[in-house]
């Protein structure tokens, strides 16, 4: 019988799989399909990335695949520069949270997916996990195990994790019910090379028709991440590259200068779910598998490795007082844990969606107004930064400074 069985082998379910597998005590084993690798030393930048948090890179440290990441390809961004339509993306007004304010060297790290994924997968088996190239077809809980049926045979664990993204499996089968809502919303991703340097700095602005963030890359182009109401998204879509360059130059509002399209555009329809149990009978979810938020703040991979590193810990300290793995203690220690601290988070990020993006209204005008008053005060910003970094609600050691 196995200890752990992974199902996803995405970020979240690789990290969960390294920490776990890197205590030595416990048998892991990672149902994957699509086991991705590093990219090649010296390829072109893929279009997929994320911001990471420095909870997210202090957990990849104790992960131990931080060595994979670090290098080249890797761009730490030292403030974040937020505006709205009402001003002009350089104006005293915009809201700038910088890196200096709170004595770090920056913010945190923008990264591939592919390199994130690649990294925690070579850590995870290197820790000792076993990586099984197939996809889960059933699962049936028991009182001691759960029986997994895969592509290539059957196993039983005593403890399941479901890290296999918005549309799991495992939720389904272990008949954990979610509430989902579609924001309608499409966000266009793309590498693009732009007039004026990106200064180390991620770039946002809200619109009335959605969100336009361009994350700086290693290689000085920009990714941006365009969340538009579904009718505009594909407009711009369908839009020849000269015109799309020029529709998005001027949504930046000439904040970056002249934009040049380095990749396809590719798109990913938005909404918002989030699990009502995260955990049953030897079963727990974590990361996009128990909730999924706007992309907007940036958060996903962020949350996703907090429940990561918050389930192992709790799983690491019953293996240590010789208990079981799976015991349903266990699991409802962790779904107090997280849950509380992804409901506040998830509704933080709608809200900034309703009224800071697409809003009209009173509350709209007020939001405004109110990055104008965090902008003045350097108390509110040091708050907002310390959110950004994830260094504040309750941290589960993992993800904390060694
Ligand atoms: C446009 C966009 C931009 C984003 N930007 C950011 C950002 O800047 N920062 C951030 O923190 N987050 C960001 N996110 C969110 C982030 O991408 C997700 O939160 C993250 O990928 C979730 O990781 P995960 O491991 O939980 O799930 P996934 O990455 O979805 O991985 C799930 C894995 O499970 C596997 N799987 C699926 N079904 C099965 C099965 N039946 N059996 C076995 N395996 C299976 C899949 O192959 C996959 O590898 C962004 C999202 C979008 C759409």
């Amino acid at each position: 019988m196995i200890d752990v069985a992974i199902v996803g082998g995405g970020p979240v379910g690789a990290c969960a799989a390294a920490l776990l597998a890197r205590s030595g005590a416990l048998k892991v084993v990672v149902l994957e399909p699509h086991a991705g690798t590093a990219p090649a030393h010296g390829s072109a930048l893929d279009a997929r990335v994320v911001a990471l948090s420095r909870a997210s890179e202090h957990t990849l440290r104790h992960a131990g695949a931080w060595p994979g990441i670090e290098g080249a390809r890797l761009a730490p961004y030292e403030r974040m520069r937020i505006w709205h339509e009402g001003i002009a993306p350089l104006s005293e007004a915009a809201l700038v949270f910088d890196a200096a304010d709170v004595g770090e060297p920056n913010l945190g790290y923008i990264l591939e997916n592919r390199l994130l994924q690649g990294a925690l997968l070579d850590a995870a088996r290197a820790a000792g996990a076993r990586i099984e190239a197939t996809p889960l077809l059933g699962l049936r809980a028991g009182a001691d195990s759960v029986e997994l049926t895969h592509g290539a045979g059957t196993l039983s664990a005593r403890l399941v994790l479901g890290a296999d993204g918005a549309r799991s499996q495992v939720r389904q089968l272990a008949g954990l019910s979610a509430d989902t809502t579609d924001y309608h919303q499409l966000a266009i991703v793309a590498t693009v090379a732009t007039g004026r340097p990106h200064e180390h700095t991620a770039w946002q602005r809200f619109m009335r028709a959605g969100t336009l963030a361009f994350l700086p890359l290693a290689d000085g182009t920009s990714s941006i991440v365009w969340s538009a109401d579904e009718g505009l998204a594909q407009d711009l879509l369908a839009q020849t590259t000269p015109r799309f360059e020029a529709s998005l130059g001027r949504a930046a509002d000439g904040a970056l200068g002249s934009m040049e399209l380095r990749s396809e555009r590719q798109s990913f329809a938005l909404s918002r779910m989030a699990a009502r149990r995260y955990v049953c009978e030897r079963v727990a979810l974590l990361g996009d598998a128990a909730h999924v938020v706007h992309p907007l703040a940036g958060q996903g991979v962020n949350l996703g490795l907090l429940d990561a590193a918050a389930l192992s810990e709790l799983v690491l300290a019953a293996v240590a007082r010789r208990e079981d793995p799976g015991a349903m203690g266990v699991l409802r220690a962790y779904e107090r844990w997280r849950k509380s601290e992804v409901v506040l988070m998830s509704a933080a990020i709608d809200a900034f969606d309703r009224f800071l993006a697409h809003g009209t209204g009173p509350l709209s005008w007020a939001a405004r107004r109110g990055m104008g008053w965090v902008g003045r005060s350097q108390e509110l910003r040091r708050f907002f930064i310390r959110r950004a970094l994830g260094m504040s609600g309750e941290m589960p050691l993992a993800s904390r400074r060694a």
